[in-house]
């Protein structure tokens, strides 16, 4: 005989499924949570839309060992050094490019297949500060950069990581793709040394996209490259990595 207690135990246990199965469902949807990024930054995306975040990708699906570095917040004077090493080295690398830091030399340092471009808006201001029509001339102006030094830019990546709904519409509107990252090197936030190898070992996983910035040290830098080998990772185009299934 079923009481009214055992009706009531086994209706709160199926609400507790149901709970459970939307907590699944917003984790596997939010794979961020388990990526290494910085946690005021995995605090934010938590509260995005996920429909909003959905359109960006954060790491390629593959299943070999493989990542692609990025670096943003270029072209600036150290580029050239970063540039002259990847070549050394032959690792391809995606800049995330800020449009009023562009000129006539700087846009040289692009010319390699080894190298593809993102936009990393043109003033590299916080889209949440910004009225819409601002977020749009901002497009637009980064448009204009490309033709002017005959670049083409395939991805783009919001200043700080910011997934506001107008700069989607844009980003969508000029047939880009945007490009986050799930291991972020924390090269911004001091790491150095012993600190920035672990933050990179501990976290490499096959498809990371790795987050770095043109300002890295290129004595740092090698270090990254180095532990990325060293652990069996190779690299390949941010182009390449997106296509893995
Ligand atoms: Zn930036």
């Amino acid at each position: 005989m079923i009481s009214s207690f055992d009706v009531q135990t086994s209706k709160s246990v199926n609400v507790a499924k149901s709970v459970l199965v939307i907590m699944l469902g917003v984790s596997s949807l939010f794979g961020f949570q388990r990526m290494a990024l910085y946690p005021a930054y995995k605090d934010y995306l938590s509260g995005v839309n996920s429909s909003l975040i959905e359109q960006y990708v954060f790491e390629g699906e593959c299943e070999n060992p493989v990542v692609a570095v990025t670096f943003d917040d270029g072209p600036i004077a150290n580029t050239q050094k970063i540039r002259q090493l990847l070549q050394k080295r032959e690792i391809p690398a995606t800049f995330f490019v800020i449009g009023q830091n562009m000129n006539e030399s700087y846009a040289q340092l692009y010319q390699d297949p080894l190298f593809e471009l993102g936009l990393h808006s043109y003033y590299h201001k916080d889209y949440r500060t910004m009225e819409e029509e601002e977020i749009e001339q901002d497009f637009e102006k980064n448009m204009k950069m490309l033709v002017k030094y005959s670049l083409s830019a395939k991805y783009f990546r919001p200043p700080y990581g910011i997934v506001c709904p107008k700069a989607t519409e844009m980003i969508n509107r000029y047939g880009l793709q945007g490009v986050l990252w799930s291991l972020d090197s924390h090269d911004w936030a001091g790491y150095s040394g012993e600190e920035l190898v672990s933050q990179i070992h501990d976290n490499l996983a096959a498809g990371s996209i790795i987050l770095l910035h043109d300002s890295i040290e290129v004595y740092e830098l090698s270090l990254v490259l180095d532990v990325i080998t060293q652990s069996g990772y190779d690299f390949i185009p941010l182009s390449e990595l997106l296509e893995c299934q």
